[in-house]
């Protein structure tokens, strides 16, 4: 365990790192004990939290290095035994699931119940699915006089931002390994210290289980060189990137370069459309609970929720009683101290983020949307002791239409754009009109009119009626929202080649 000097402990956690977690060890980076480091910082206080070791292409090569060593013996290993890795995994994140929720609070300013919830449990919850999907999935199948084998695809790279930052570590880590893979981590900047816990709790489920230590590798530094190293590196089979879409392409061209499988979860611009009763008609029944669900979707995680519909497409007939119900619902919601229990909204995660939600803010304004809730947080709106924090209350835009750049670009805030439609070739029309296709949303009285015109929407996920998130069935993106996807067997099968044996 490292010293708590600099930074206090979070719970039992030590978030004043030096070292990095590669080959089962925690070792220095290549400069040393004196290596540059970073801060990490809380959104809602401003004050220093951790830190955390920059490292160089030379740290990646070692870290690689050590995963290629493990893969040769992890990738000869029973399912089961994979396993059992998985699940022992899990139930570390559950043991230290409170400091795990605790650290997560503080690097990127999820308040407590979702820290824990979707940020942490349901991190657990992944690795769980691929500990159960390794007991029935099948490696092998007969096309006629061939045997078509799945195979381990080699040493993984995942590169993940700060949002939900275990979370979608988890996403990768846990595919990675049930498929035999072994792993290096590049968790984001702003949020890396929930990885450092994690690569504690793999250290201990190496040792009980046998496992070699070079299956997890952990390192941090800046996207543009260790992330930019890891997407070069010649002994990388594959590169798993979440994060925006232009720092996704600049990935993609990197590895272009030694044809490597690239795996891309990247930004989102989803639809929520409601539908009226009946084809053409005059009401949507239960309007006011359908706004406050579509709008739960989008102020959950302060915005920054890369499927979250930040849209929503409303039929002429209620648009503006639907204006004035969201408006209100929005101005219910509170900002809180994110270490309190609640249903209220944390802080922004970054400085930069912020900054650019509040410009979007105020582009919209100067692009002709009507500001109907929210925009930048007055001093008496902010929680108590936590004037400094980075603050945006929840932000209701009506009469936007698909040529601003507030219903085009990805503001990762907690902002909603309200659309007005006449029919509904128009509102698939308006949502589709983007250059992303990651999620969406379609409520309707009637499930048959609901299910088909989820259908007509182009993403990789559509809720129909408000039905929940499933751990087993993939998610990603369409169009400029990715390639690939995660969760269940289909993300497995993004770590495995498939050779054929001719008889
Ligand atoms: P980001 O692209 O700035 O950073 C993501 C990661 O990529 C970080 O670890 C960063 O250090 C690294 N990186 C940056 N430039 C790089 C480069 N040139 N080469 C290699 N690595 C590089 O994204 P962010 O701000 O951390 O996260 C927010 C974005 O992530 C949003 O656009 C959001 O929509 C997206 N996101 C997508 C999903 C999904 O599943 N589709 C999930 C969560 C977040």
């Amino acid at each position: 365990m490292e010293s708590t000097a600099g930074p206090g402990a979070i719970g039992t956690f030590a978030p004043d790192r030096r070292t990095f977690w590669i080959d089962g060890r925690w070792q220095y980076p290549r400069a040393g004990a004196d290596a540059p480091f970073c801060t990490v910082t809380n959104p809602a206080s401003t004050r220093t939290v951790g830190r955390v070791p920059v490292g160089s292409a030379e740290d990646v090569d070692d870290a690689v290095r050590a995963a290629r060593e493990a893969f040769a013996q992890w990738a000869t290993t029973t399912p089961a035994a994979r396993g059992t890795l998985l699940s022992t995994v899990a139930a570390g994140i559950r043991g230290r699931e409170d400091e795990f929720a605790a650290v997560i609070t503080a690097e990127m300013g999820a308040p407590r119940d979702n820290a824990l919830g979707v940020q942490t449990r349901l991190a657990a919850e992944v690795f769980e699915s691929y500990a159960e999907l390794l007991g029935t999935y099948a490696w092998e199948e007969r096309i006629g006089t061939s045997q078509i084998v799945k195979e381990p695809a080699g040493v993984v790279a995942a590169i993940t931002p700060w949002n939900y930052p275990l979370y979608l570590i988890a996403a990768k880590a846990a595919a990675a390994l049930a498929a035999g893979c072994t792993i290096v981590l590049k968790p984001s900047q702003d949020a890396p210290l929930d990885a450092f816990l994690l690569a504690e709790i793999f250290a201990g489920a190496c040792d009980a289980t046998g496992a070699p230590g070079g299956v997890f590798n952990l390192l941090t530094g800046a996207g543009a060189v260790v992330g930019q190293a890891l997407a070069e590196h010649p002994q990388v089979d594959v590169v798993s990137f979440t994060g925006s879409t232009a720092a996704g392409r600049k990935v993609a061209a990197t590895a272009a370069a030694t044809v490597k499988r690239v795996g891309l979860e990247l930004g989102g611009k989803s639809a929520c459309v409601v539908l009226a009763d009946e084809p053409g008609g005059s009401e949507v029944g239960d309007l006011g609970k359908i706004l406050s669900a579509a709008l739960d979707d989008v102020f959950h995680n302060s915005g920054q929720t890369c499927t979250a519909c930040t849209r929503i497409l409303l039929p002429d007939v209620v648009y503006d009683e639907a204006v004035q119900l969201a408006a209100a619902e929005a101005r219910r919601r509170r900002l809180g101290d994110p270490s309190s229990p609640g249903d209220h909204l944390g802080p922004i995660a970054t400085a930069a983020q912020y900054d650019t939600v509040l410009s979007y803010i105020d582009r919209g304004v100067a692009e002709g949307a009507r500001l109907v809730a929210g925009g930048k947080t007055e001093e008496a709106d902010r929680p108590d002791g936590f004037g400094d924090g980075f603050w945006v209350s929840p932000t209701v835009f009506a009469d936007v239409t698909s040529d601003m750049s507030i219903a085009q670009e990805e503001i990762f805030g907690p902002v909603v754009t309200l659309h007005r439609y006449h029919d509904e070739d128009e509102a698939a029309a308006i949502a589709n009109d983007s250059v992303y296709g990651l999620g969406g949303a379609v409520w309707c009285a009637d499930p048959v009119r609901a299910g088909s015109f989820a259908r007509r929407i182009r993403t990789g996920r559509v809720r129909v009626n408000g039905g929940s998130f499933n751990v087993a069935a993939p998610t990603g993106g369409y169009k400029q929202s990715g390639i690939g996807r995660e969760l269940g067997a289909h993300g497995l099968d993004e770590y495995l080649e498939i050779k054929t044996l001719q008889w």
